[in-house]
């Protein structure tokens, strides 16, 4: 590793701190956190920390001594001066005297000796930190270094690898006994460098941020080097035999990695997918896969996104429905005894967390993140390709040992872990995978918003690239555009296997994409006619199928929603092409609530009138107006409540309908009342 430390960044960050008074070590250890973090052979997501013991003025403007520790799940790599409270150092070292310290008196104490009262919790390893003597201090879980120490014999190997310039901790869960055993410990031996906890991870530090930093850097190399000369073995990569497409394989995962929800009939839990198959993912699942994927997490604070273990699949070949079905099955029924045994040792009283799988490992296929969204899925990926990586080094120069079960799962159920995730309440969508079709348009558009809002990970599908990117920007990183065209058969398909390997499947088709024809029915051309129908039902159709057929695949329901329009219900004069396949669009809805109810799957539509969008434009507006003799308003708001309906309105509507569990074969009217168009 080369140390990234660049003077002139450095010095740049001094001077813009001092313009709003900010130090010049806090700027230096702004930077170095920096550093640190974005190098993801360091840390992920939210792990390591720093720290820095410095003076500052406390509010009646008496010089106190503080330590600056990053704050509680902050990510080192964006951290600012609010993401590093400082906490008075002198009660902290008092608390050497006592034995032990409960977590939640712990809390209570550093929160109390908070500068700001308002400032973020401080780092759970604060600390380790504090009782060390040294002003920087650095902690990571460095990827090489896990590899060394992740080993039954992890001492002996972590004093070859850094030639006795790091004590070695031995294992003990983060928190005030590892704090005061780290102190022992350096009392004792006197590093010059630095610390390994043992089974966690590396700590150093220095007189500055930059000599913290740099040795930090130095050891990580030393760690590198020392598992380039030990390389006793290599995995070597063959060929599989050609898997299972992922877009296939990827809503079987998903299906059997759902729950039915107890508390609401018809309502599932599902997790939302992220894909890796690299060469490190690839390689490791061709070698002693069902060993080391009892082996534990690498580092103690991984449990939390990735739980202990993953669950491991067959091969995704034939047959593979029912021989993942039976995994996930064992996997389940295997995690609750390991909560039963380990509650029972700890006296019981934790309240089990869900059974389910964070990381499945498809041999000859790649791994999958899980989680509630797709953002945590992402993080559950990312610390899963972490884990394969290092497993795979440890096993080059000897065998991977992680902590003990029991140690796990210490981790998984404490409660100042628990809390790095947040105090969460599932929006009503969370969990779900919502494609929208014609998603450029106005009501596609506001319709994939609201989906968003609604917690459902979005997939906006328009024949307009660019439209649809819009509306995927407009919601979020996670949103995803693309190309579409509902009546190319293969375009549709290739749209659907996209929104599959993207996010593991789909739970909701909103089919919105459509156009209108006109044309006096006796006298239009046949093409016209043809070309509505091609779009405005074999288009949605075509959708509806391919949607369906993941939806079968995953077994666990799923929700249809199409866009008929008014025209369905009260047809307008000359609007024959465009009101005769809207017309057999709710036929259609209705055919799916019949045959695939069986299935859980229903099939709603909303049937929305007059709302500004590309096929109600501004001037076409103005031209109805006048035709009729009334101003544009009055057009607009010409129904029973007098109100304007807009694109909002409708979109509200489609996230209604995907809510009612028990409502299929139904139109919702989004008109502002037009009894002509009421339906029975
Ligand atoms: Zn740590």
């Amino acid at each position: 590793m080369k140390s990234g430390w660049v003077e002139g960044d450095a010095e740049a960050l001094v001077a813009r701190g001092a313009k709003s008074g900010i130090g010049p070590d806090l700027a230096l250890l702004i930077y170095a956190t920096r550093l640190l973090g974005r190098d993801r052979k360091l840390v992920l997501h939210g792990g390591g920390n720093t720290s820095l013991k410095a003076k500052t003025p406390d509010v009646l403007g008496e010089e106190t001594e503080v330590i600056y520790i990053k704050a509680s799940g902050a990510d080192m790599a964006e951290i600012e001066p609010a993401g590093l409270p400082a906490v008075r150092l002198l009660p902290l070292r008092a608390l050497r005297a006592r034995d032990a310290m409960p977590d939640q008196e712990l809390i209570a104490f550093e929160r109390a000796n908070l500068i700001d009262p308002a400032a973020p919790n401080p780092s759970v390893e604060i600390m380790l930190h504090a009782f060390l003597p040294q002003k920087f201090v650095a902690h990571t879980h460095a990827r090489a270094v896990l590899s060394v120490i992740d080993q039954p014999d992890g001492e002996q190997k972590c004093a070859d690898a850094f030639s006795g310039r790091l004590a070695f901790v031995p294992y003990l869960m983060p928190g005030f006994g590892l704090a005061k055993k780290a102190i022992e410990v350096f009392e004792r031996t006197k590093p010059s460098d630095g610390l390994i906890l043992g089974k966690h991870g590396i700590v150093t530090f220095g007189a500055d941020a930059r000599e913290a930093y740099e040795r930090m850097i130095e050891m990580v190399t030393l760690a590198e080097d020392f598992l380039d000369r030990n390389v006793k073995k290599r995995t070597i990569v063959t060929r599989w035999r050609d898997p299972e497409p992922l877009a296939a394989v990827a809503p079987i995962v998903r299906g059997v990695c759902s729950q039915q929800d107890e508390k609401l009939e018809g309502a599932w839990r599902r997790p939302v997918l992220e894909f890796r198959g690299n060469g490190t993912v690839l390689s490791l699942l061709q070698s002693d896969l069902a060993r080391l994927s009892e082996g534990g997490v690498v580092t103690p604070d991984h449990t939390i996104r990735t739980k202990n273990w993953p669950l491991v699949l067959p091969p995704a070949e034939l047959d593979f429905d029912k021989a993942a079905r039976d995994a996930a099955e064992k996997f389940v029924a295997r995690y609750r005894d390991y909560f039963a045994r380990h509650n029972k040792r700890v006296g019981g009283g934790k309240i089990e967390l869900d059974p389910l799988p964070r990381v499945v490992l498809v041999p000859g296929l790649g791994l999958f993140g899980l989680g509630q969204t797709k953002q945590d899925a992402v993080i559950a990926a990312d610390i899963a390709e972490e884990w394969m990586a290092v497993v795979s080094n440890a096993e080059c120069i000897g065998s991977f040992e992680a902590m003990s079960e029991a140690d796990m799962f210490d981790m998984e159920y404490w409660p100042l872990e628990q809390a790095k995730l947040g105090a969460r309440t599932a929006p009503p969508l969370a969990g779900q995978i919502a494609v929208v079709t014609g998603a450029g348009g106005a009501i596609g558009r506001a319709t994939a918003k609201a989906f968003a809002a609604a917690g459902a990970e979005v997939a906006a599908l328009d024949i307009d690239f660019a439209a649809a990117s819009e509306a995927a920007e407009a919601i979020g990183p996670y949103a995803v555009a693309i190309e579409c065209d509902v009546t190319a058969a293969s375009s549709v398909r290739a749209a659907f296997d996209r929104v599959a390997e993207t996010f593991g499947g789909l739970d909701i088709l909103v089919g919105n994409a459509g156009a209108a024809w006109q044309g006096r029915i006796g006298e239009v051309d046949e093409d016209i006619l043809r070309r509505s129908f091609e779009l405005n039902f074999y288009g949605q159709q075509r959708a509806a199928q391919a949607a369906i057929k993941i939806m079968l695949a995953q077994k666990t329901g799923g929700c249809l929603l199409f866009n008929v329009s008014k025209q369905a219900v009260n047809p307008g004069a000359n609007f024959g092409p465009y009101g005769i396949p809207k017309a057999a669009l709710m036929a259609l809805m209705r055919q799916y609530a019949l045959d695939y109810g069986g299935d859980g799957i229903r099939a709603n539509a909303v049937n929305a009138d007059r709302i500004r969008s590309g096929l109600l434009t501004e001037d076409f507006i103005k031209e109805r107006a006048r035709a009729r003799g009334v101003s544009e308003q009055d057009y607009m708001t010409g129904n029973l409540l007098g109100r304007e309906v807009t694109a909002d309105d409708v979109a509200q509507a489609f996230v209604h309908l995907a809510l009612e569990l028990k409502t299929t074969a139904s139109v919702a009217t989004v008109d502002g009342g037009n009894i002509a168009a009421a339906m029975r």
